[in-house]
């Protein structure tokens, strides 16, 4: 393979910037421009070591650097590898960069030292997925489930699973040649109950990720409300700034707004939805549905009243889109009213319901502690369980469970060594999953999700 190089740290300015470079020639390509009293040549080079040196372009001294050297097969991409690094500055990086590529090597793809160590047997899929995430996490629970998978227990189940499967084969095909030793009732008894146990583990696995896709993606919380009820003032509350366009003219927020807010380690995604009124205006018209489909689809919905105003027929609306949904009223505008009579059809809801300021900002911390509780269960990571993030893992739990399903409901009816051919394709659909049997596309779509330098 290629030597390749990349700056691996984020663009801008920083304290230190790394510029990395793998493959067979990467001390080779370094020590033509890399000046040092320690190392001058490929021998000198003691690996996990750091060395301090200068670079050089021809005579003209670039920058004072610090390189660490790890030698194949200790490497992150299992090559020989180096990191120069440099002054945080984005010229000098560039600078040194270009240097390294005049040298000899070429500029790595995103993700492409992951890449590497994936096709060099370091790290499978599973832990290639975890480290996408570990990358982009929004939550700290996130961190945490794709840190369990990083350390290989989903890849550790896997291979579990597989030699259990490969037992059963190697045993169907040593019955196929030598049927002499056919115990073939037994056998089936125990078989069966093998992959029973199999099924029901993936069941297990299948089942978390229900968790996992909403830790991944975000708890949506939509707000919703009539116009000026006080939605926007909410979002800008909880944001603890100024993002939604607060005004006394109704119909301002004629879209969604979508906001990414961290409440207790989960990633919340909170959507401020256009007021819900009866309109003849045409856009406004396609935001209020659009906000009627987001709050159907979200997972918690808050719904603001503006109690300083008679409940009205749009009130009515936003009570029937809540009424099958888990929702928070907030009885907004409490500032501007003296005696509050709740209105009858607020109380017959039986919803939480708490009275606000979202001017004077008082509630606020209400909402956050319900959104808290109501997203408390998701933190069933407790025992350190595997919990599925990654959709592709999922679809394949899913076929695989499919597939044994079937061998189950064929065992009822046919002997035992007529199945050895649907066990083989489920160990190679779960080779899928570790990405001993993956399609190239699959991971261009995996590795496009990096980041260069990565
Ligand atoms: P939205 O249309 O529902 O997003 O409502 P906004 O957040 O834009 O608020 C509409 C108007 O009501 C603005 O002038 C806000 O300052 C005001 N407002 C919002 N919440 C309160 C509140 O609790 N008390 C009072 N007095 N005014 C509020």
């Amino acid at each position: 393979m290629e030597t390749i190089a990349a700056i691996s740290t984020a663009p801008g300015l920083g304290g230190i910037g790394i510029i990395r470079i793998t493959g067979d020639k990467a001390f080779e390509i370094l020590l033509k421009m890399f000046k040092s009293t320690k190392v001058k040549k490929i021998e000198d080079i003691v690996p996990n070591t750091i060395i301090y040196g200068k670079i050089y372009d021809d005579s003209r001294m670039v920058d004072e650097v610090l390189v660490s050297f790890f030698k194949s097969p200790n490497s992150y991409t299992k090559e020989d590898l180096v990191e120069i690094n440099t002054h945080g500055g984005s010229i000098v990086m560039k600078e040194i960069l270009d240097l390294v590529l005049r040298n000899g090597t070429i500029l790595a793809q995103p993700g492409e030292f992951t890449k590497r160590a994936f096709l060099n047997g370091r790290i499978d899929l599973t832990k290639v997925e975890s480290i996408a995430t570990i990358l982009n996490a929004k939550s700290e629970e996130e961190l945490r489930i794709s840190g369990e998978l990083l350390q290989g227990k989903l890849y550790n189940k896997v291979v579990n699973i597989k030699e259990k499967l490969m037992d059963i084969l190697m045993h169907l095909e040593v019955n196929i040649d030598y049927p002499e030793y056919d115990t073939e009732e037994k056998d089936k008894e125990e078989i069966v109950e093998t992959i029973s146990k199999i099924l029901s583990e993936l069941k297990k696995f299948e089942s978390t990720f229900d968790v996992g896709s909403k830790i991944k993606d975000g708890i949506k919380v939509s707000i919703i409300g009539r116009p000026n009820a006080g939605k926007s003032s909410l979002l800008n509350n909880l944001l603890n700034k100024e993002r939604a366009i607060v005004t006394e003219i109704e119909g301002t927020t004629r879209d969604s707004i979508e906001e990414d807010l961290n409440i207790n380690g989960i990633n919340i995604k909170i959507i401020d939805t256009a007021g819900i009124r009866e309109t003849d205006e045409k856009v406004e018209k396609i935001g209020i549905e659009r906000a009627i489909t987001i709050a159907e689809k979200s997972d918690l919905i808050i719904a603001i009243f503006d109690i300083s105003k008679p409940f009205n027929e749009n009130d009515r609306k936003i009570l029937d889109i809540i009424s099958k949904k888990e929702s928070l009223i907030l009885l907004n505008k409490y500032d501007l009213v003296e005696d509050i009579e709740l209105p009858e059809e607020i109380k017959n809801t039986g919803k939480e319901y708490i009275y606000t300021s979202m001017l004077e900002k008082k509630g606020t911390e209400d909402v956050i502690e319900w959104i808290t509780k109501k997203t408390e269960s998701l933190k069933i990571n407790k025992n350190n369980d595997i919990i599925i993030i990654h959709e592709r893992q999922k679809k394949v739990i899913t076929d695989v469970i499919e597939m044994i399903e079937q061998i189950l409901k064929d065992l009822e009816i046919i002997p035992i060594d007529m199945v050895s051919e649907n066990i083989r394709d489920v160990i190679n659909k779960i080779n899928e999953l570790t990405g001993e049997n993956v399609k190239e596309e699959v991971l261009n779509e995996i590795f496009k999700n990096f980041c260069l330098g990565k």
